[in-house]
């Protein structure tokens, strides 16, 4: 696969939500949900130009855009077929998303994040973002450290 991968998008089918929430912590577009299947796939991946990601062996059958079928069931396996397929960095342009919705995150004010997150958080951090869509809060802590190591196992392969 040759893609640019600053245009690359993808859909991934509704087995895989793992695999699309890693994706989207790497910065990456992925649509995923429960009408993501069979036909309702293929019509959103040819809507909006994206590649299906699919474990649907049968998909074939339907004469879909393009696609990349996901070999493995184990999250981790399914992450490194995808990033070595499609060429991807997995640090470029890591938490830049929303992993809950796929919407890009916006920078926040350490001051007017306070109302959303516990105490502590606001005490020990600095720096913030968030969602505008889903208005989820992000901030860098143990949880994106455990996150941040385990993509940079993934790009040293
Ligand atoms: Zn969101």
């Amino acid at each position: 696969m040759n893609r640019d991968q600053q245009t690359l998008k993808f859909a991934a089918d509704r087995m895989l939500g793992k695999l699309a929430k890693w994706l989207r912590i790497m910065g990456q577009d992925v649509i995923y949900g429960p009408h993501l299947t069979g036909y309702g796939l293929i019509r959103a991946a040819r809507q909006e130009h994206r590649l299906i990601l699919t474990r649907d062996g049968r998909l074939q059958q339907k004469q879909p855009p393009d696609f990349l079928f996901v070999e493995s069931d184990r999250y981790r396996e399914q992450l490194r077929q995808v990033v070595k397929a499609c060429g991807l960095d997995p640090l470029a342009q890591a938490f830049t998303r929303c992993a809950e919705c796929n919407t890009l995150l916006e920078a926040r004010a350490k001051a007017a994040i306070e109302k959303f997150v516990p105490p502590y958080v606001f005490s020990t951090q600095e720096r913030f973002s968030a969602c505008p869509r889903c208005n989820r809060v992000y901030w860098p802590a143990t949880h994106h450290e455990k996150m941040l190591a385990e993509l940079e196992i993934i790009a040293a392969q």
